[in-house]
């Protein structure tokens, strides 16, 4: 054979290639242990191809029974050899397929492939389908570009030992990532190739940042990255048992004796592969538990395969209690992310919005890139476009959810309900956001019996009369049900949401209405109840508003900046006074929320109503009698506005002003 008499040659990387070399030194990645991750998918790549091409000419097998990728790590050596029984490779595409970028081996098979499979199709009279098994073979991991050069971030010289399949010459090819290699012919026994890294000194030996020549960080690493490989990832390990004695009793004296296990280091398929039905229930949650190092059992799952012009499988999970972080700064949320069943990023933020932060999982797509930076996932149509189909199902399920399994429901709610109202309230910045589904999910307690209630059902049970859906903001349900403003409400039989937590009244103002009822404070605005009742009691506070007209300009007078506006009312019963925020601008119960959120300058508008109809308010006029500079006069307005923030869960600003106004009231 002309070429077995060649010696070493050595070769010039084309330019392209030696730039990318560089990069791979000066690491693009920041993370080198992704290098194990391209090599054994090669591997498993190139068993593929042989695979393929067996079943037209099983002697390439030359025997074999088994595919198999093999690890074997030399600690005093300072070497590791990722070793597959693959296709191999002869001289030709040693240099085509290693030393060029341009043509990608893979690339090229694929086409092949493609061809051989739309003959076949042909002659089958077209019956084959796709999702037969001619997509399975096309299921090739690696068509990604960079992938063996990732080697050259842990090694300074890298061994490629390799023979073709049915081929007789082996070759050697071996570079030092100095812009050459060599190639020279080799004796290799097996078909196959076998990659030895020669590993730098933050890779091998003592105090190596990571040892890659130890069982246990290899073994980490197929796990993390590989795990789903469908050819068995083989390594040895050797165990140290302690000596014996002849009677077979452990003995100190005796000399350790050493034992090797050959082992298999992944999983070989992963869940989400699998059909759903031959899935069970404890199979979902154990997987939930190992794969996002859970305690307890998920609330819910979700596990979906879509085909068409995107094709993935995502396995999403909604985890049965959200982390106490889940609305903090330091929580990372997203899903993994897998392509063909390989590894290639944690949490990917860009799938789902941000009001999904708490769904866990994983979405595999052969269409996403092994490669693919943070920078460009962002801009990553694909990545788009599966999001946009999961948040529509996640919607789906949880409403289908809300209807089947109330108990459930309220379960998920109480946990993640924040997130969604989060979720209505940044439709405001983003008009893509599913609102309407949304609002349609959430739940609130309301005046009519402390059970959680959707929008849905309050509105299908309002009386006919009622214009608007009401709602009350405060810390507790009590703290509502004292509010002044409850009493008409309460009399006319109206329903009123009660918002507990300080993001709800956020999104009602993002909602603004549903089905086709406007959203209505009581402590906000006027209230207007749009009935005959309310029209003639309003034209009364009208008229005895004209009437008193000095009166409360001077009680406005005496509380100068606390509050914008003194008014008289007809939305009180038996109350003196409420204080409400007026239409424009935050209500109390935002305002606090800003004020926590470091944003104080969003005020309230205050107003001071007075209830005409109450013998405090007869009270009032007597004082006012004795002079609008009288101490009783300015007491009395004091103690009014007072006694209208407490009600509404604030604290006057000057309590010792007030204790001693009280004093001197009840010395009279
Ligand atoms: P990619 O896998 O994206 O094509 P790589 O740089 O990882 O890029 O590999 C280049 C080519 O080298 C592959 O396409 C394949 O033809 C060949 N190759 C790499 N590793 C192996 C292997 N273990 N066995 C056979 N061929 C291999």
């Amino acid at each position: 054979m002309a070429e077995e008499e060649k010696k070493q040659e050595t070769f010039r990387f084309q330019a392209e290639t030696k730039q990318l070399l560089d990069l791979m030194i000066h690491s693009i990645y920041t993370n080198h242990e992704i290098f194990l991750r391209e090599l054994i998918s090669n591997a498993s790549d190139a068993i593929d191809k042989l695979r393929f091409a067996s079943l037209t000419d099983a002697d390439l097998l030359e025997g074999d029974k088994e595919f198999t990728i093999r690890l074997t790590p030399d600690a005093k050596a300072h070497t590791l050899t990722v070793a597959d029984n693959g296709i191999g490779m002869d001289r030709e595409e040693l240099v085509k397929n290693i030393g060029t970028i341009a043509q990608s081996g893979t690339k090229e098979f694929l086409h092949k492939l493609e061809e051989a499979n739309k003959l076949a199709r042909e002659a089958e009279d077209g019956t084959r389908k796709e999702g037969g098994k001619d997509t399975t073979d096309r299921d090739l991991i690696g068509q990604f570009g960079v992938g063996f050069y990732s080697a050259f971030m842990v090694a300074d010289k890298v061994t490629i030992v390799t023979r073709k399949a049915g081929g007789q010459q082996g070759w050697k090819w071996e570079s030092e990532a100095d812009g050459t290699y060599t190639i020279e012919p080799a004796a290799v026994a097996h078909h196959g190739t076998q990659i030895t890294l020669h590993l730098g000194e933050a890779y091998a030996g003592e105090g190596a940042e990571q040892d890659m020549t130890s069982y246990w960080t290899l073994e980490g690493l197929v796990r993390k990255y590989s795990d789903f490989i469908r050819y068995p990832i083989k390594m040895e390990e050797t165990l140290e048992e302690p000596g014996k004695n002849e009677k077979g009793e452990i003995d100190e004296k005796a000399p350790a004796v050493k034992k090797v296990e050959d082992r298999t280091l992944n999983s070989m398929t992963p869940l989400w592969k699998r059909s759903k039905s031959s899935i069970k229930p404890e199979e979902y949650d154990e997987f939930f538990k190992h794969q996002f190092h859970e305690w307890e059992d998920p609330l819910c799952y979700y596990h979906t395969h879509a085909e068409g012009t995107i094709e993935y499988t995502a396995l999403l999970y909604i985890p049965g209690k959200a982390p106490a972080n889940l609305y903090f700064q330091e929580y990372e949320p997203g899903l993994q992310l897998y392509s063909r069943s390989v590894f290639i990023m944690d949490k990917c933020k860009d799938l789902l919005p941000d009001y999904l932060r708490f769904v866990k999982g994983l979405v595999d797509s052969p269409d996403l890139s092994l490669n693919i930076s943070r920078e460009l996932l962002q801009q990553n149509r694909t990545l788009r476009v599966i999001g946009k189909n999961l948040e529509k199902n996640i919607l789906k399920q949880l409403k289908e959810m809300l209807d089947k399994d109330r108990p459930k429901y309220e379960k998920f709610w109480n946990e993640y309900g924040r997130s969604l109202k989060a979720g209505v309230y940044n439709s405001i910045y983003d008009p893509e956001t599913k609102k309407e589904q949304l609002a349609d999910l959430l739940l609130f307690m309301t005046s009519k019996d402390g059970k959680l209630c959707t929008l849905k059902e309050y509105t299908d049970r309002m009386p006919a009369g009622q214009k608007a859906i009401y709602f009350a903001t405060g810390k507790d349900k009590e703290a509502i049900g004292h509010l002044p403003q409850m009493e008409t409400v309460r009399e006319k039989g109206f329903e009123v949401l009660f918002l507990l937590d300080p993001v709800d009244e956020f999104c009602l103002e993002a909602l603004q209405q549903y089905a086709g009822k406007k959203f209505q404070s009581l402590s906000r605005g006027d209230l207007d109840f749009g009935d005959a009742e309310s029209d003639t009691s309003k034209k009364e506070t009208e008229d005895l508003a004209k009437d008193n007209e000095s009166l409360l300009k001077d009680v406005k007078a005496v509380l100068g900046a606390k509050v914008n506006e003194v008014k008289l009312t007809n939305r009180l019963k038996d109350s003196p006074v409420c204080l409400v925020a007026g239409e424009a601008g935050p209500s109390f119960a935002m305002e606090q929320a800003f004020a926590a959120a470091n944003a104080p300058m969003f005020k309230a508008q205050r107003i001071l109503e007075l209830n005409p109809k109450h013998v405090l308010f007869g009270r009032l006029k007597d004082a006012y009698a004795a002079g609008k500079e009288s101490q009783e006069f300015k007491d009395f307005c004091n103690l009014l506005f007072d006694q209208a923030l407490l009600l509404d869960g604030m604290i006057p600003d000057d309590p010792a002003a007030l204790a001693q106004q009280i004093a001197r009231m009840m010395a009279k």
